[in-house]
């Protein structure tokens, strides 16, 4: 059986399939890597000095432009064919690293996110969420007041966790949750090197669960899988979703 087949069939079996997305998932939406986001005006960013609640603290009007900056980006992108895939499929739900929105605005509902999102924001003092209308710039700007919260006039921060800081309890618990009640997990364009998210995998493998990783390279994560299918998200994945009604089991 070629590894595609195998994959199919572990993956048709699955009542639930439960699908683990990192950066690569988004790479053929032509997503703005940090990279890539670092023209003009932010060529000399470092993005690593503008992930942490310290920089923040001294200088949250560059950041928020930033942020901001990115958010645009991330709007521009289209969901790929990978991510309608998965949305297509009623059986499946998504646990993501990534904070682009693209599985959400593919149709996916119940998307867990480890690494929080570009679209939501919370006060850095109180933590209360803040949902207003955020108006996102057209071009890079070099500063953006931030707005104060309503309730203790903290300045509002990018809902996204940066280095050093905790993944929410909540996203973390369910991940968890997921990771031992699947049927399948279907590991999508995730290097494997990020923790603790990269640990969900081995949750799953020690619970028994059948690992498919679909990645145009092997990764730290490949030894755990049943089937490593070595290609791009928007190619392999349609090919191995199942888009009929789950199995009779
Ligand atoms: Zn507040």
């Amino acid at each position: 059986m070629s590894d595609l087949n195998e994959a199919r069939a572990i993956l048709d079996n699955a009542r639930h399939i439960e699908v683990f997305t990192g950066a690569g998932m988004s790479a053929d939406s032509g997503i703005a890597t940090y990279r890539d986001a670092q023209t003009g005006l932010w060529e000399n960013v470092d993005p690593q000095a503008m992930a942490s609640i310290d920089a923040w603290r001294i200088d949250p009007e560059t950041m928020f432009a930033w942020y901001l900056w990115r958010a645009h980006l991330a709007q521009q992108a289209e969901p790929n064919a990978g991510h309608f895939a998965i949305a297509r499929c009623p059986k499946t739900s998504v646990t993501t690293q990534n904070i682009d929105n693209l599985h959400e605005r593919a149709g996916s509902h119940n998307v867990v996110h480890l690494h929080g999102s570009l679209f939501e924001f919370r006060c850095s003092e109180c933590g209360r969420p803040y949902t207003a209308p955020i108006e996102l710039p057209e071009g890079p700007v070099e500063a953006i007041t931030p707005p104060a919260c309503p309730e203790c006039g903290g300045a509002v921060r990018p809902g996204v966790v940066w280095f050093g800081e905790a993944l929410p309890d909540d996203a973390w618990a369910e991940a968890e949750r997921r990771m031992k009640t699947a049927d399948a997990l279907l590991i999508v364009g995730t290097s494997g090197v990020v923790y603790p998210a990269a640990g969900l995998p081995l949750i799953a493998h020690a619970n028994g669960v059948p690992i498919v990783e679909v990645t145009p390279m092997r990764t730290d994560l490949s030894h755990l899988a049943d089937v490593v299918v070595e290609d791009t998200a928007a190619r392999a994945v349609p090919q191995l979703i199942p888009t009929s009604s789950p199995a009779a089991q």
